[in-house]
């Protein structure tokens, strides 16, 4: 039976956050602790709904401790032999690490959120009485075969064998259903707004004539796909290579593929869910190894593609993404929080959080914990740690403390760092983003207009798309388009007249400023815009909407326009900002400049082995 879904229960998925926030104690809303800092039985994260991700709650103790609030050490409630601020996958793997080598360790996971596992957050819904599972956040073990042997060695630690997602993954599905890329392009730029299908598997002449772009846009697009020409004649690979790593990819296709505005407009936004910056800010050799929503124009006559693209598919994909990592290793540090042997049998497996933080166990995760103050004790034998929990504050002793953190908060928290360690870690500003799930009870619409994808050209939300079709263990994906599915969106902030990260401290301010009714507006105003011509009405189809919202997403990655060539790799910000500070180490993914589950690990591993040895 269909659900009708009401602004009311929309609006009840935002007021638990707030209202936990506010009016606390989160037990009244997630059951009764079993001790201090102990869950209930039914704290169950996952399946809230509303505003997720960076919820009401997790983020307001430390915007007070950056605006000048300050939380002193207070008496030692506890302590431990590590503790580890930020309970992502960069934490959590640091200790595994650190336990690997000390078993008997007594180790401390914090973390400002009401669930573990940072950016790798599973989300949950029930429609039709089944359960859908979909990623809130980290999507894929993207390309395992580069990642370091440290990391390659955890995930196998921790029951992951990647060959078998050659298996769970179905790569053809939606070639098979003859599912296509479509753009809908928008009004201000072309006039109206039109939703065309076929981008990259009709002719591309059939596919512009189709677009309400003027005839010669048309005509531009159709001869940046088909004409055979190198647009950088008499260069080597090498002088190419350097070229286009210097020049924007709207540069490129404005001066030397020489297609007009229209078309650069419609590409403009086309890389913002994996940059998060217009294309005019995107160096045009990174468009070589990018293909989300369908091929780019222009480069391929100029550059042909080396070896390493598409060697190995985007299929590592569990369906709560890299929520299923932090779930394995959580189960590898507290088997008895997560039932079960294998990673197939993980993925079905209700977490109990009540066994995460329990009185006198060696291995404690405490959620909704946001550390304020870190530092040494008057005698450098060990580390204070004072955190902020429900309100309150508690102090807490380690011998080592590893900074799994956001790396630019980590200045507000450790008052002992230079300034030039400061200025090292503050450089890495974060990228803001929301991944939006949609729950419908059937995605026949797209069926029906034989769509996977929709790449909007200018609106609010830059694409929609089906889930990714892969099945585990007990866990089947709705192959049927009569199956109920987690719709993924993605909204990143953008603004015409900011450019480098001062546009991402903006987009950090909107993403906070922006309330949930918004994003439930714009969600049914493009899916209606996009699937009304094959019967879909917002009001009716969307059960559930969960919007995961990354104030603090991606880490910077050095790889845009703007980044200065570095003399050596320890001039690099990031090099200068992770040393180890006596007692406390940095990780994250930060620590490593690249916003990946791999540097997560590796950053994690590096740390440990500083505590271990410093
Ligand atoms: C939307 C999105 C999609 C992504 N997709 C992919 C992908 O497909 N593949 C991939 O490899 N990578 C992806 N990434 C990158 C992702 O960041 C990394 O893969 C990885 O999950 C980062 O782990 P981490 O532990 O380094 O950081 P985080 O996941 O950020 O974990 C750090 C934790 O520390 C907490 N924290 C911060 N300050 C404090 C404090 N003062 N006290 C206590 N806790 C604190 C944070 O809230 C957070 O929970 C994605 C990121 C985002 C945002």
């Amino acid at each position: 039976m269909k659900h009708r879904i009401t602004r009311r229960d929309f609006l009840n998925g935002t007021q638990v956050a707030i209202g936990a926030s506010l009016l606390g104690p989160w037990t009244d809303v997630f059951g009764t602790p079993a001790a201090k800092f102990g869950l209930g039985k039914n704290y169950y994260p996952p399946a809230k709904t509303g505003l997720r991700g960076s919820h009401d709650g997790a983020w307001e103790t430390m915007h007070a401790r950056v605006a000048g609030t300050t939380w002193p050490a207070g008496p030692v409630e506890e302590e431990y032999d590590l503790v580890v601020v930020g309970g992502g996958i960069s934490g959590l793997s640091a200790a595994h690490f650190y336990r690997r080598e000390r078993p008997s360790a007594r180790i401390l996971v914090l973390d400002n959120h009401d669930d573990f596992g940072g950016h790798a957050k599973r989300n949950e819904f029930r429609v039709n009485n089944q359960t859908r599972i979909a990623y809130g956040g980290t999507e894929s073990i993207d390309t395992p075969s580069g990642y370091t042997d440290v990391s390659k060695a955890l995930l196998e630690d921790i029951g992951i064998d990647v060959q078998k997602f050659y298996e769970y993954f179905d790569q053809n599905l939606y070639d098979d259903m003859g599912l296509s890329y479509a753009i809908a392009f928008d009004e201000q730029t072309y006039g109206k707004r039109k939703l065309v299908t076929g981008y990259g598997s009709k002719p591309w002449a059939a596919f512009a004539a189709e677009t309400p772009m003027s005839k010669e846009a048309q005509a531009d697009l159709v001869r940046a796909f088909t004409d055979k020409r190198d647009y950088l004649p008499g260069m080597s690979r090498e002088e190419k290579t350097a070229k286009l790593s210097r020049m924007s990819y709207r540069s490129y296709l404005e001066d030397y593929v020489k297609v007009g505005e229209q078309v650069l407009e419609m590409y403009q936004r086309w890389g913002m869910s994996y940059w998060c910056v217009g294309m005019d800010e995107v160096p045009a050799i990174d468009i070589l190894g990018y293909s989300d929503g369908g091929d780019l124009p222009g480069i391929g006559r100029t550059l042909a593609r080396d070896g390493e693209r598409g060697v190995e598919p985007y299929i590592f994909h569990f369906p709560d993404g890299n929520a299923s990592v932090a779930r394995l290793l959580v189960r590898s540090l507290i088997p008895e929080a997560l039932p079960g042997e294998t990673m197939e049998d993980s993925v079905t497996a209700r977490l109990d959080y009540s066994a995460l933080d329990v009185h006198g166990s060696r291995l404690r995760i405490r959620l909704n914990s946001t550390a304020v103050n870190v530092a040494h004790t008057a005698d450098s034998k060990a580390v204070d740690v004072t955190y902020v929990h429900l309100g309150e504050a508690h102090t807490v002793r380690a011998k080592k403390c590893i900074m799994a953190c956001y790396n630019s908060a980590i200045p507000y928290i450790c008052p002992e760092l230079t300034e030039q360690q400061t200025a090292g870690l503050a450089y890495n500003v974060k990228v803001p983003l929301t991944y939006t799930k949609v729950m419908v009870p059937n995605w026949r619409a797209f069926a029906d207009l034989a769509i996977r994808f929709v790449y909007y050209t200018n609106d609010f939300y830059k694409q929609v798309e089906l889930d990714y079709p892969v099945s585990i263990g007990d866990y089947e994906f709705g192959a049927d388009p009569d199956q109920p599915m987690a719709l993924h969106m993605c909204y990143v902030p953008y603004f015409d007249d900011i450019k480098g990260p001062e546009q991402w401290r903006a987009g950090r301010r909107k993403l906070l400023e922006t309330p949930f009714s918004t994003f439930e507006y714009h969600v049914r105003d493009q899916l209606d815009q996009a699937l009304s011509g094959a019967g879909f009405d917002a009001d009716r189809d969307i059960t559930a909407i969960t919007v995961n919202r990354w104030a603090h997403g991606y880490s910077y990655n050095p790889d845009l326009l703007w980044e200065p060539e570095y003399g050596s790799e320890s001039e690099k910000p990031w090099v200068v900002g992770r040393q180890a500070l006596g007692r406390i180490s940095i990780a994250n993914s930060d620590a490593g400049a690249a916003s990946n589950t791999d540097s997560a690990i590796t950053q994690g591993f590096r740390a440990v082995q500083e505590a271990l040895t410093g």
